[in-house]
């Protein structure tokens, strides 16, 4: 069994976009730059944000962090994202969810500029990348796609289960893989028999939210499993997959913690680098 292993992937992918940051550079004498609004002081989002900053200055991004309390007004931040779509010098905008609930979080997606969307939560991103056109894509479903690319370059007809159909994961997953030309079937809370649907993959991607659902007698030999989930439980952190039983089985599985997790922060600085491209040409 390949243990695909994310810390990897991801250092190998920083040191890429670190050479393309110093490349564009000497190209245009500026180098791309990611604008973080991180809102409140819940602690987990302070720590992703001070993740982003620090992977962004590691590869040479010129990274910046705006603060504001849980009370913002919502026209405040409207306001500073306008500024931010207008400002030459930031190439990529992101907001970290989750937002107090005063504020509307679609309204706040759909005023990044498309083209500074990082996230590539914006509509116009969501309809480019189902439609096939390029588009910045959700970076957590980028980072899987990069580690089964990496096990297995040719897709052509295979077969993909997505468990979950999320905005976030799930249905750009399924998009992904679409165009590498899998056979993708998108299962969710009311799929009939899950168990049977997996057992058809050749790819698994759980992205779910339940404590190794996806269990040994699930996956056939020769799946490349790949687990989205971070869970709490007792033990400590586990993923969608039961990582005992599926590891002797699967042909590749992403391990939680060190699978997708290093990969989304790292797909985040080649978003970011990729919308300063477009915006060159
Ligand atoms: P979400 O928005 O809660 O969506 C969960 C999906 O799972 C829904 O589509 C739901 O179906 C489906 N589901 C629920 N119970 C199911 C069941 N018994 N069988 C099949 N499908 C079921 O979750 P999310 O935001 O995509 O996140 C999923 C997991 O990934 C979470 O553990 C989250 O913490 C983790 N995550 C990890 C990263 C990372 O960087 N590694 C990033 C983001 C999220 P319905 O649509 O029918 O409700």
């Amino acid at each position: 069994m390949i243990l695909i292993d994310g810390k990897k992937a991801a250092a190998e992918l920083r040191d890429e976009l670190k050479k393309e940051v110093s490349s564009l550079k000497d190209k245009y004498n500026k180098v791309p730059g990611l604008t973080v609004i991180l809102i409140g002081d819940l602690t987990p989002s302070q720590i992703y944000v001070r993740n982003k900053e620090k992977s962004a200055n590691e590869v040479g991004l010129k990274s910046e962090v705006i603060k504001y309390p849980d009370s913002v007004e919502e026209k405040t931040v409207l306001d500073k994202i306008q500024e931010l779509n207008q400002d030459e010098t930031v190439s990529g905008i992101l907001v970290q969810l989750p937002l107090p609930k005063h504020i509307d979080k679609q309204k706040v997606i759909e005023t990044i500029d498309p083209s500074k969307d990082v996230d590539g939560f914006h509509p116009m991103n969501v309809g480019n990348l189902s439609s096939g056109y390029e588009s910045s894509v959700p970076c957590t479903p980028l980072g899987c796609y990069l580690l089964i690319k990496k096990i297995e370059p040719n897709l052509n007809g295979k077969k993909a289960v997505i468990v979950g159909r999320s905005n976030l994961n799930g249905k750009p997953m399924t998009q992904l893989l679409l165009k590498e030309n899998c056979t993708v079937t998108i299962t969710h809370s009311k799929t009939k028999d899950l168990k049977e649907e997996c057992l058809e993959a050749d790819i698994i991607v759980a992205a779910v939210g339940i404590p190794e659902l996806i269990k040994g007698d699930w996956v056939r030999e020769g799946t490349i499993v790949i687990d989205v989930g971070i869970n709490k439980i007792e033990k400590g952190i586990v993923g969608d997959v039961n990582f005992d039983e599926v590891s002797k089985v699967a042909k590749a599985l992403t391990p939680v913690p060190g699978g997708v997790g290093p990969m989304t922060i790292a797909c985040l600085l080649k978003n970011t680098i990729d919308c300063f491209k477009r915006s060159q040409n």
